[in-house]
């Protein structure tokens, strides 16, 4: 279970305190897809930069089954909003990077990577680099790295933005099969309703600056988690 506990944060800039997020309270069961909705600028990606240790918060806690987590690295899989591929590896190096963080040998890793590329799309791409490939080709890569690091919780910041729809259709659909095979707790953030909607158990809904929740939204599970023509 992870909870975030009264979670603020203010910048300082020029020489002025700008409050981002007041006082944030989210708990996610183990397993949950949650969606993060709310305006631009309303802190959803300093949110995910403190859960995943990148940005410390003025005040709160992050907790994963009761332990903080803020002082841990290694906890949550981050698909950041931008920059998303290192642009001098080239895919197959970048997919296996999480797995060469925690010290599997770039062989099996590229064993483990390698099936996955041809499965979503990118057979033949192992050895371009990321800007040889097209816009969705390289969110797709990004996932697959995210994944392929394996952590109990994913954070995944507006993965799909900017795809046509066909490919966000087919992307989406993807992602639920990654999650339904590995029960991971996925955080998303995306501006796109029917997105969260498709997708999520909870949507929480921040308001405007400084961002705090002003919304959750449970989506009603009854309705098929895959599209049917998949
Ligand atoms: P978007 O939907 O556009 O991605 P967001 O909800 O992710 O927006 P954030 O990127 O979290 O928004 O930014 C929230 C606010 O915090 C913005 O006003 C931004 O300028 C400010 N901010 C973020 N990082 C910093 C920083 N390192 N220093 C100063 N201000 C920052
Ligand atoms: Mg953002």
């Amino acid at each position: 279970k992870l909870r975030i506990n009264e979670l603020g944060k203010s910048f300082q800039k020029d020489g002025q305190i700008t409050e981002v997020l007041k006082p944030v309270n989210l708990q996610i069961e183990k397993g949950k897809f949650v969606s993060v909705l709310g305006p631009s600028g309303c802190g959803k990606s300093t949110l995910f930069n403190i859960i995943a240790g990148l940005t410390t918060p003025t005040s709160g806690d992050v907790l994963v089954d009761g332990q903080s987590i803020l002082n841990k690295s290694g906890q949550v899989g981050y698909m950041l909003q931008k920059d998303l591929l290192l642009p001098w590896r080239t895919i197959i190096q970048n997919v296996i990077l999480g797995l060469e963080l925690k010290g599997i040998k770039k062989k099996e890793a590229i064993a483990e990577a390698l099936p996955l590329l041809e499965r979503y799309g990118l057979k033949g791409f192992e050895n371009h680099f990321p800007s040889e490939l097209s816009g969705g080709m390289r969110q797709r890569a990004a996932l697959l790295r995210t994944f392929l690091y394996d952590a109990d919780i994913m954070l995944l910041d507006e993965p799909f933005a900017a795809l046509d729809a066909q490919t966000k259709g087919q992307m989406q659909s993807w992602l639920l099969k990654m999650w339904a095979d590995v029960e991971k707790t996925i955080l998303f953030v995306t501006h796109d309703i029917d997105e969260a909607i498709f997708l999520s158990d909870t949507i929480y809904v921040l308001s405007a600056r400084p961002g705090s929740v002003k919304a959750v939204l449970e989506v009603d599970l009854k309705r098929p988690r895959q599209r049917e023509d998949l």
